[in-house]
């Protein structure tokens, strides 16, 4: 039965595909095609894991046996029966031997999807014993991957399949093996989604989430269509079942009727075409009708990102959040060659264009390793995130300083600080950064000369830009936090996401009033929040007087088709009376 879910629209485009159900905890098993060839190895793989469980639970029996039984707590036994009777269980074997055999799935990809299948079963028994046994199943698939840990696939190339479209002949005809993978999951963290970079899934689904969480910020850097906030999704959706995404209106529809599948199938293609037609402006200069030149700079994640952004004509990279190279590592942080390497390798990357990276930004929905999280913080956005995670570690901040201002000997380096608010903390940074010149010095390394910025995203650090400017070579807008701060909404919370607005009176102040001063100053300023990717927000940010922005590679043709049909002139006033109203949001709305 047909029935759509509604979320919010965070990455655009439309997607087509069946639905991968991954728990969160699962996610950082690997997820590739094998070849053909490679099934019955990798079916022997998951045999010879479950075997080595098998036998692990048999020598604790025996082990238990040889006390007499005495002190043994009667559950542990009854437990370890119910194990041993989990991992022999068909439906599991069976299950697992489908993904692998008809889908292609590697061993681990394959265990894991039959553990949701059988979940999900559990999820709805009758009886509370029965239901309880979920934990155990979960339990011992973790043992079995465990084991199979050290028995890697055979030829471990990771088949990055195209995303091709499904068509409507793919519904009819069932051709299973060759249909995009929509990831459908609770919730995913920036670091699982980072995993994704190079996936097999051609669009994303998640329960909770806000659109500028930085799990949504990934998703739209990959540039595959994705739906958060879409409400118990994961509960509502069955393995295998056909989804459409539509990432701009952040609907997702399941189990589509071929009327549906057609329309959409459609509306893919004329996506596609526009793609195509975009692509033409590449090397066109972003210059407005009345002459003004507009600077379209690249948001990116990983060093290698860098070739998205040459590919989208970016005129250097706005903003590279490096604490992505910090996440997932079970709190181990990258060393000072680590990150030189890493900082290098986008330097190089952007082949002499600028690079600006801001300096670690950990906390809040960012945390570096979500199994490290103590939860004892109640209000993460407002605590130890960002600069004052950095001041709190000096050691690990000069790591960081130094690694970048090595990379800035190999072309043009900016050194970007996020949420600052205190004159006492730019203060402070700034005698780490000179400490860190020092502390190469006297290596005899070679570094480079760098540019200092500090973003605005607080709104204290808007409404006292005067000591900003007096320090800092160039400031950059974080309009996300900012947003957040202003209006104190989680940006992550879905269930609050209907009033962070950008287009709140006093967020569009605090944001025009930062560009005129830092102007009026001399200052170059740039907003590197969402916003300045948002093309319904393109010409209102131009009228504001902004001429630098930037933004994930993907939009950054969009934002300049609209900055070729501006006139600069005409939007100064018009920006004026817009933020002059009590919704200047339903103003924008009508130009669009
Ligand atoms: C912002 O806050 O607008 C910003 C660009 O930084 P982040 O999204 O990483 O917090
Ligand atoms: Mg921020």
């Amino acid at each position: 039965m047909t029935f759509s879910i509604h979320g919010l629209a965070v990455a655009r485009g439309i997607a087509i595909g069946r639905a991968v159900l991954v728990a969160s905890s699962r996610l950082d098993v690997a997820h590739y095609f094998i070849e053909p060839a490679q099934v019955i190895s990798e079916i022997n793989r998951v045999r010879d894991g479950r075997d080595a469980v098998v036998s692990e639970i048999h020598r604790l029996q025996l082990s238990i046996g040889q006390m007499g039984g005495k002190e043994v707590p009667h559950e542990l036994t009854a437990l370890l029966d119910v194990h041993l009777l989990l991992l022999h269980d068909e439906d599991l074997a069976l299950g697992v031997k489908h993904w692998i055999r008809d889908r292609l799935y590697n061993a681990e990809w394959a265990l894991t999807s039959q553990l949701e299948v059988v979940a999900r079963q559990f999820d709805e028994m009758e009886d509370d014993y029965l239901r309880e046994r979920k934990a155990d199943l979960e339990q011992i698939t973790e043992k079995v991957l465990r084991a199979m840990r050290g028995v890697s696939s055979p030829v471990i190339q990771p088949q990055v399949r195209t995303n091709r479209r499904a068509t409507q002949q793919d519904l009819l005809l069932d051709d299973t093996v060759d249909v995009p993978l929509i990831l459908v999951a609770h919730d995913l963290s920036p670091a699982d989604m980072l995993q994704f970079k190079q996936s097999v899934f051609a669009g994303f689904v998640t329960d909770v989430g806000g659109k500028t969480s930085h799990t949504a910020i990934v998703a739209r850097s990959l540039d595959i269509p994705a739906v958060v906030g879409a409400r118990w999704s994961s509960q509502l959706m069955r393995q295998d079942d056909w989804v459409i995404i539509d990432g701009d209106a952040g609907v997702v529809v399941v189990d589509p009727s071929p009327i549906i599948l057609a329309e959409y199938g459609f509306k893919q293609r004329r996506v596609e075409l526009e793609r195509g037609r975009l692509a033409r402006l590449r090397h066109t200069p972003a210059i407005t009708m009345d002459g003004q030149k507009i600077e379209l700079l690249a948001n990116i994640e990983m060093p290698d990102d860098a070739a998205s952004a040459i590919k989208a004509g970016a005129a250097g990279v706005g903003l590279f959040r490096s604490e992505f190279l910090f996440m997932g590592r079970r709190g181990k942080l990258p060393n000072e060659d680590e990150q030189y390497k890493a900082y290098r390798r986008a330097v190089e990357g952007m082949q002499g264009l600028p690079v600006t990276i801001r300096t670690v930004d950990v906390g809040a929905d960012k945390p570096l390793d979500e199994s490290l999280h103590d939860g004892a913080h109640l209000n993460p956005a407002l605590g130890l995130r960002a600069i004052r995670w950095s001041l709190a570690d000096p050691a690990m901040f000069l790591t960081q300083l130094r690694a970048i201002l090595r990379a800035a000997a190999h072309g043009p380096v900016l050194l970007l600080i996020p949420m600052l608010v205190h004159a006492s903390e730019i203060r402070q940074t700034m005698a780490l950064i000179d400490h860190a010149r020092v502390q190469l010095d006297n290596r005899g390394v070679v570094y480079g000369p760098i540019k200092v910025g500090a973003m605005i995203e607080i709104p204290a650090a808007a409404l006292t830009l005067k000591v900003f400017l007096k320090y800092f070579d160039f400031l950059s807008i974080g309009t996300n936090d900012l947003i957040q701060y202003t209006l104190a909404i989680d940006r992550a919370d879905e269930s609050v996401a209907h009033l962070y607005d950008p287009m709140h009176p006093a967020v569009l102040r605090l944001v025009a009033n930062t560009i005129a001063e830092a102007r009026a100053y001399g200052k170059p300023v740039s907003v590197c929040g969402e916003m300045a990717g948002d093309v319904s927000l393109t010409k209102l940010l131009l009228g504001m007087g902004l001429r630098s922005f930037s933004m994930h590679p993907a939009q950054i043709l969009t934002v300049k088709q609209e900055i070729l049909r501006a006139d600069t002139v005409k939007l100064r006033h018009w920006a004026e009376s817009v933020m002059a109203e009590d919704e200047p949001g339903r103003r924008v709305a009508k130009a669009n």
